[in-house]
């Protein structure tokens, strides 16, 4: 749900791991506020995760998995803020924060 993640009001240095293999995938200095009311990073940490199309739903967007495990982590729009335009719109439940 919407605005059900606590990682919304995670202001603290650090990073956002894989909830399922605990790789880091996001920087918190990549968190912006979408107003969407999900977890949302201007840009992944490289080599991180990969990337697929997914025309589920009947929409055409592009599916954010964990490089690692494979686990789904959500999808990334084109409606970021610049300097990458970027939007990875997350999950909350498939990651986990640790502190640097
Ligand atoms: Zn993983």
């Amino acid at each position: 749900m919407p605005y059900s993640s606590p990682f919304l009001t995670e202001h603290r240095p650090g990073r956002f791991a894989c909830a399922g293999c605990d790789t880091a995938a996001f920087d918190a200095r990549a968190k912006f506020d979408s107003g969407t009311g999900w977890p949302s990073f201007e840009r992944a940490l490289p080599h991180a995760v990969q990337e697929r199309s997914d025309d589920s739903l009947g929409m055409e967007r592009t599916e954010v998995r964990c490089a690692t495990c494979g686990s789904h982590l959500g999808h990334v729009f084109d409606d970021g803020p610049q300097p990458t335009g970027l939007r990875y719109c997350m999950n909350g439940v498939a990651l986990s924060f640790h502190t640097t």
